[in-house]
C-alpha cells in the first residue's frame, strides 16, 4: 500500500482522533488542520510533476553500479532493508535539521503550533531531493522493489506518531519511536531541539546521542521556536529559503557565506556548528496564530478543500493521459487553489479576488470541455450540485470584491 494509497485511511484515522479530542474539549482548529492537509497535498502535487526523477537515480545506481545483487523475495533482504531504511532516515532527517538549506524544506514539517494526526501530512514539498542521496547507497545491495515498498512502509508508519491521543506505550518505547518520542520532537523549548530524529527505531536515537524522553513536568510548546504566522501553504513551504539567503548575503566572507547556508539554523559567526543550544528558551510563553473563522467560513474551506482532494484523485488516476500542458494546469490550478484557502485563513484583502477568479476559471473548464453529461443520473446531479456550489462562491466572492472597491474609493473621496 501506497501513502496515496492509504489517503482514505488517513482520512478516516483523522476523523476518529478529531472525534476523541472533541470529546475532550481539545479538538483541533479547523485552519491549522487543513492547512497541513492542504501542504500534503502540495507534496503529493510535487511528486505527479517530477515523477519518477528522483526513483530514477535508485534504479540507475542499481543497474549500473551495485555491488552485489541480494535476492528480492528473502527474508533477510527484507530485514536489511527494514534497518537500512531506517538508519537512512534517520540521517537523512537529522541533516534536515542540522544544514541550514535543507531545513528550509522541512521547517514546514514544525510550522504547526498543534500536534495531531494531521500534522504528519504536512511535509515539505523539496525535501526529498535533498535527503535522496541518503538512501542512495542502498542501491548498491538492495533491490529497487525492495526499497520502494519499504520507503512507503517507512513514511506510513510515521503516521500514527503525530497524536496526543496516545499516552506512554510501555517497554515499546525503548525500541520504537513512539508518539511520545516524536512530540518532544516536535516541541519548540530548549530540551526537545534537534532530538528523536528516528523514523521507526528510536533505538538511532539512543545509539547516536540525540534520544531525550518526554518531560511529564514540562507543557510542550509546538511549532518552530520563531513562529510563523500564516496560513497559506505556499508561503509556509518557501518563505524559509528567503531567510536563508538573506542570512548568506548578510555575511562579509566566503567562509561565513557557505557556514550561512551549510551549517546548522542556529549558527552565527562564532557559535559553534549547530549555534548556541545554552541560549534556547527554556520555556515558551505564546498566543497560537488564529483568525476566527465563522461556521459559514469553516464549511466553506472544508468543502473546497474536499473538491479539491478529489479532483487530485481524480487526476492522480488519469495523468497518464493528460498532455504535458493541461497536467501542468491542472497541477497549477490545484496550488492556487489551496494557497486561496490559506488566504481565506489569514484573512488576507487578496483572498475574494484570487478565490473568485479561480472559481470562474473552474467553470470555464467545464465549459470549455463540455464536461455536462457524465454517466449516471446521480453523477450529474452531483456535478451540477459542485457547479452551482463554485458559482456561488464566485458570486460571493465578487460582492466582497465590489465592497473592497467601494471603501477604496470612499477613502480616497475623504482625502
Ligand atoms: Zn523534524
Ligand atoms: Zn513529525
Amino acid at each position: 500500500m501506497s501513502v496515496g494509497q492509504a489517503s482514505s485511511w488517513f482520512v478516516a484515522f483523522i476523523i476518529i482522533e478529531r472525534i476523541l479530542l472533541r470529546k475532550k474539549g481539545k479538538a483541533p482548529p479547523i485552519n491549522d488542520s487543513i492547512t497541513s492537509m492542504a501542504c500534503g497535498l502540495f507534496m503529493e502535487i510535487n511528486h505527479i510533476a517530477f515523477r519518477g526523477a528522483q526513483t530514477a537515480a535508485y534504479v540507475y545506481i542499481y543497474e549500473n553500479y551495485r555491488l552485489h545483487e541480494l535476492p528480492w523475495d528473502s527474508l533477510w533482504t527484507w530485514l536489511a532493508c527494514a534497518v537500512g531504511m531506517d538508519l537512512g532516515y534517520y540521517w537523512a532527517h537529522r541533516a534536515t535539521h542540522e544544514v541550514n538549506l535543507f531545513w528550509s524544506q522541512h521547517q514546514v514539517h514544525h510550522s504547526s503550533e498543534e500536534y495531531n494526526l494531521t500534522t504528519a501530512l504536512r511535509q515539505g514539498v523539496w525535501q526529498g531531493w535533498s535527503t535522496m542521496f541518503y538512501y542512495l547507497p542502498m542501491a548498491f545491495f538492495i533491490p529497487p522493489s525492495q526499497f520502494f515498498v519499504h520507503s512507503q512502509f517507512n513514511l506510513l508508519f510515521q503516521f500514527w506518531i503525530h497524536t496526543e491521543v496516545i499516552d506512554d506505550l510501555g517497554p515499546l518505547e525503548w525500541v520504537l519511536n513512539t508518539p511520545s518520542h516524536h512530540r518532544v520532537h516536535h516541541g519548540s523549548t530548549r530540551y526537545c531541539v534537534d532530538k528523536n530524529y528516528a523514523g521507526v527505531l528510536i533505538i538511532w536515537d539512543r545509539m547516536f546521542g540525540t534520544f531525550e524522553a518526554e518531560r511529564r513536568d514540562e507543557p510542550l510548546v509546538y511549532g518552530l521556536i520563531e513562529q510563523v504566522d500564516s496560513f497559506n501553504p505556499f508561503y509556509l513551504e518557501f518563505f524559509y529559503l528567503r531567510k536563508v539567503f538573506e542570512k548568506m548575503q548578510s555575511m562579509s566572507t566566503i567562509t561565513d557565506k557557505l557556514k550561512a547556508i551549510f551549517y546548522g539554523p542556529g549558527w552565527v559567526p562564532g557559535s559553534p556548528k549547530l549555534g548556541h543550544y545554552d541560549q534556547l528558551p527554556e520555556t515558551i510563553v505564546r498566543e497560537k496564530f488564529s483568525h476566527s473563522l465563522t461556521p459559514h467560513d469553516q464549511i466553506y474551506a472544508t468543502i473546497h478543500f474536499l473538491l479539491l482532494s478529489e479532483g487530485y484523485r481524480v487526476l492522480v488516476t488519469q495523468y497518464e493521459e493528460y498532455d504535458g500542458w493541461l497536467l501542468y494546469g491542472c497541477c497549477a490550478y490545484i496550488i492556487v487553489s489551496l494557497v486561496s484557502i490559506g488566504l481565506l485563513f489569514n484573512r488576507n484583502s487578496w483572498f475574494p479576488w484570487i478565490e473568485m477568479i479561480r472559481c470562474l476559471v473552474f467553470l470555464a473548464y467545464q465549459l470549455h470541455f463540455k464536461i455536462f453529461l457524465t454517466e449516471t443520473i446521480g453523477m450529474n446531479l452531483l456535478m451540477n450540485g459542485i457547479r452551482l456550489f463554485y458559482l456561488y462562491s464566485a458570486l460571493q466572492c465578487k460582492i466582497e470584491c465590489v465592497r473592497q472597491f467601494r471603501d477604496i474609493m470612499q477613502k480616497d473621496k475623504i482625502k
